[in-house]
Parts: structure tokens; C-alpha cells; sequence
């Protein structure tokens, strides 16, 4: 079993090295840093680090990851590289000195890679699958609530607060566990989901400019200008894509980032419709509905967009029970 082996690996290392994807999320932090817990309790006299290169603004209150050590640390470390579907979107590309690599990851396996690889894309977060992992070996492992609270969080986030069809039953008992432990929700939701007044103005103005093709693929492009306008971060811009996800018929939506290297990143994000192989057109991938693809400016978004369009009035003209 392939949990078992993970273990196994874990027990016969003295170092650890943990990494997750960059632009990362609450899931990739979580599940990071939740595992870091996990392992420092049980095993004390181990060396076990998070080491990554980028940092989230909206993943700071989690707290800090490890700073970086001499590389040749790295050569008799295990590596695990957690919510990363492909190996190019590793935050820290020394994951590659470490003796062995364990891949732990819920997207969809595009590229397998590790010695060993435990994925499970029917897990709505990579933080459920360490989770599942705590309580599989909670007669040999050690949790605490500061490990609670960064699983729970990834969990509540990746899942869309417990709603995408990713959710099952073991999902909400793992997160059960996770409350028993004392998360303080109350803060955690404050953290999560205060607005501040800008960020209200920046929602009004995507209602007001997003646009949608014949089919109802909803979409926006947030050009730099408009950032710096509203003051927006590049996270910031990111979050006009959840703020059009409750459209009738519109099944698929997309909101467009220019970003300061003059490259635009794509966020889409579909209910019913699978959106990944899209996403993977325009060097992205993803999941098969939140997915993430790069577009070299205005003109390739449209591309993007009348593909999306084309793709989902074929999804729609073959399909019922859709809205
Ligand atoms: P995002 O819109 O950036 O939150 O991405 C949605 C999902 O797609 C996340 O789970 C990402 O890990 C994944 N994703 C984003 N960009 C890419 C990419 N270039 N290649 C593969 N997966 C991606």
C-alpha cells in the first residue's frame, strides 16, 4: 500500500525536505506546513523542513516556511513534493538534489513522477490526502491543533467551503477529526474571508465589465492598468474569477491576469463540463474543473475564450441537467 511505503521512506530519512507548487494557495501551504507539524511532533529528532521559494500575500497568515540551506544538504534528504501536478511548477527547483522524491498530489496525474507517487484526484485537497495519512498511522504519528487548523484550512478552501463534487463523506470526517483537535474557526474564517473596502470595489467593477460569448462562457481580462487602479495584488486580480461563479448557463468562466512580465495568467473554473484539456492547450492544466493556463496577451485570450465557447456549446447541445 502505497501510504505504507510513504512511511517507510519517512522513518528511514533523518532529514526531510517538504515542497509544493508556486503561486501557492491555502491548500499548498497547508498541507505543507501541516505535514511539517505532523512529522517535527512524531519524529523530534529528525531535520524536517518546508523550503520553497515564493510566498503567497494571501497565504502569510498561515505562517513561515523554512529559509533555504547549503544545497549539499539536500543530496541525503527525502523529498516530498506535495500539490504539484508536474514538476516544472515546483516553487523550489532543488526538490531535484534530493536523494528520493515522493510525489503526494490530487490533480489529475499528467506527469507522473517520484519514487514513489501516491495521487488521488478524486481527493478535493492535497491537505484531506495528509489528513487521511495522519489517520492511517494515528498509532504512530502526532498531531496537534496547530497541524489541525493548516489541514482544516486547505481543506475548507480547496473544496470551495465543502461544495464541489469532490466532497465525500470521508472528506467531512476527516475534517471532523480536524475540528475535535480545536481549530478556532472564528479566527480562521476572519483570516479567510474579511474584505477589505477596495477589494468590494474591485468585485462591483468585474460585475460591471465581464463579458459573456454566445454560449455562456463568462470571462474578464484585468490588464495591469486596472491592477494599479484598484491596488490590487497579483492574487488580488486572481479572485475576480470566484466572483463569477453563480451564473445561470454559464458554465464555464474565466478571468484573465496580466501579469508584470507581459505574460497573462488564465484561471478557469467550469461546473459539469471538464475543463483541464483546455487549460493544457495553453501550457496550463489543472484539475477538471479549477484549472490554470498562461496566454501571451489579449489576443490569445480571445483564442482561449472562442475555444472555451466552442467547447462548451458542444458540452451543452450533448448534455442535460446542466444550468
Ligand atoms: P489557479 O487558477 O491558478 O488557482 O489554478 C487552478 C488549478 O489548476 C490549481 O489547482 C493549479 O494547481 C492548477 N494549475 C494552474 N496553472 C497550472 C499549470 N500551468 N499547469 C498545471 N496546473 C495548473
Amino acid at each position: 500500500m502505497v501510504k505504507e511505503k510513504i512511511l517507510k521512506k519517512i522513518e528511514e530519512y533523518d532529514r526531510i525536505i517538504i515542497f509544493r507548487h508556486f503561486h501557492p494557495d491555502c491548500d499548498a501551504v497547508g498541507a505543507s506546513l501541516g505535514l511539517r507539524e505532523i512529522l517535527r511532533l512524531s519524529y523530534p529528532e529528525k531535520e524536517v523542513l518546508a523550503i520553497n521559494h515564493d510566498f503567497g500575500d494571501e497565504t502569510a497568515f498561515l505562517g513561515d516556511e523554512d529559509g533555504d540551506i547549503d544545497g549539499a544538504l539536500y543530496s541525503d534528504a527525502l523529498g516530498i513534493l506535495i500539490d504539484t501536478a508536474t514538476l516544472e511548477r515546483a516553487s523550489n527547483k532543488k526538490f531535484s538534489l534530493c536523494r528520493e522524491l515522493i510525489k503526494i498530489d490530487h490533480h489529475i496525474n499528467v506527469a507522473p513522477y517520484g519514487d514513489i507517487s501516491w495521487v488521488e484526484p478524486n481527493f478535493s485537497s492535497a491537505c484531506e490526502m495528509i489528513a487521511s495519512f495522519y489517520q492511517d498511522f494515528s498509532d504512530r504519528l502526532k498531531i496537534n491543533k496547530a497541524a489541525a487548523t493548516y489541514l482544516y484550512c486547505g481543506m475548507v478552501t480547496d473544496s470551495g467551503r465543502f461544495r464541489f463534487n469532490t466532497v465525500s463523506g470521508d472528506t467531512l470526517r476527516l475534517a471532523a477529526m480536524l475540528l475535535d483537535l480545536g481549530v478556532d474557526t472564528d479566527k480562521l474564517f476572519s483570516d479567510l474571508y474579511l474584505t477589505e473596502y477596495s477589494a468590494l470595489k474591485f468585485q462591483s467593477y468585474v460585475y460591471k465589465k465581464m463579458k459573456t460569448t454566445e454560449s455562456g462562457v463568462l470571462y474578464i481580462y484585468i490588464d495591469r492598468k486596472t491592477q494599479k487602479k484598484f491596488g490590487l495584488s497579483r492574487e488580488e486580480a486572481g479572485n475576480a474569477v470566484m466572483y463569477m461563479e453563480s451564473v445561470k448557463n454559464c458554465l464555464i468562466w474565466i478571468a484573465f491576469i496580466e501579469c508584470d512580465d507581459g505574460k497573462t495568467r488564465a484561471r478557469l473554473r467550469s461546473r459539469f463540463v471538464k475543463i483541464n484539456k483546455l487549460a493544457e492547450k495553453y501550457s496550463g492544466g489543472g484539475h477538471a474543473c479549477a484549472s490554470g493556463a498562461t496566454v501571451s496577451g489579449k489576443k490569445q485570450a480571445k483564442e482561449l475564450v472562442r475555444d472555451a465557447d466552442a467547447l462548451l456549446k458542444d458540452y451543452k447541445a450533448s448534455n442535460e441537467g446542466w444550468q
